[in-house]
């Protein structure tokens, strides 16, 4: 049997310690969520590292050991330490899988990668509820999907998401107030592969739901079959693998 996939799930961890609506959805932080739903998949090994950590934990050590890195920030993106983006970065274009998770579209690691400033439209409404469309069905994320998944309530994001144009679009959502958005984006950089999934506001229960745990299970197995030893080509070749005169 393969050895199992290493998942680092990073938590901000911070609205469910000050916020009480957050905190009855979490009470030990959507990273734990996110892990335990992880970890009963098989050959998936998920362990959590959060803000307050040392070094956010995500030491060289940490992340030396992690196939894929998931990512969920919000109000607290400016505290996360530029050397340590520089670090996770580093080893995305090594090949470490990444998946950035809803309001993780504004952290400096995203941003970084991207280029560009990962601007959205955004409105937060008890009654708003959206539908994720599958555009590629072929694609590893969608295995198990239907052509589309309901969740009864989250936070609307709309276009224009300022982005690069996404390697593969697995999904696009559409919002009851009648946005849409590019809810499931598939990027490679480097030798890593990235992968920016919409759904997951901190007040709702969006990471207790089977199909986005559907959706996590087959980012992490896609995202990790990217992290391969990485052989390099770069540079000057004065001697070139055929005879050329
Ligand atoms: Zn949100």
């Amino acid at each position: 049997m393969a050895d199992a996939i290493q998942v680092t799930v990073w938590g901000e961890f911070r609205h469910e310690k000050s916020h009480e609506a957050v905190r009855k959805v979490y009470p030990d932080g959507m990273h734990t969520v996110i892990a335990k739903a992880l970890n009963a998949q098989e050959g998936i090994k998920a362990k959590t590292a959060t803000l307050d950590e040392p070094e956010h934990g995500l030491t060289e050590a940490v992340l030396k050991k992690t196939d894929v890195l998931t990512w969920w920030g919000h109000m607290a993106h400016g505290e996360v330490k530029d050397e340590i983006v520089t670090r996770v970065q580093q080893r995305v274009l090594d090949g470490m899988g990444l998946i950035v998770l809803h309001s993780g579209h504004f952290s400096k690691i995203f941003q970084k990668l991207m280029g560009t400033s990962c601007n959205l439209m955004w409105r937060e409404h008890e009654k708003e509820h959206t539908r994720l469309w599958v555009t590629a069905p072929s694609h590893p994320i969608a295995n198990g999907l239907g052509p589309y998944f309901e969740l009864p309530h989250e936070e609307m994001y709309g276009e224009f998401f300022d982005i690069p144009a996404p390697d593969e679009l697995v999904l696009v959502s559409w919002f009851s107030g009648g946005e849409i958005f590019r809810s499931g984006c598939c990027f490679n950089r480097g030798h890593g592969r990235i992968f920016y999934f919409q759904p997951g506001h901190e007040t709702f229960p969006t990471y207790y739901d089977e199909n986005v745990i559907k959706v996590l299970t087959n980012a992490v197995r896609w995202a990790a079959a990217g992290c391969c030893p990485v052989v390099r080509g770069f540079g000057h070749r004065p001697v070139p693998m055929e005879k050329l005169d």
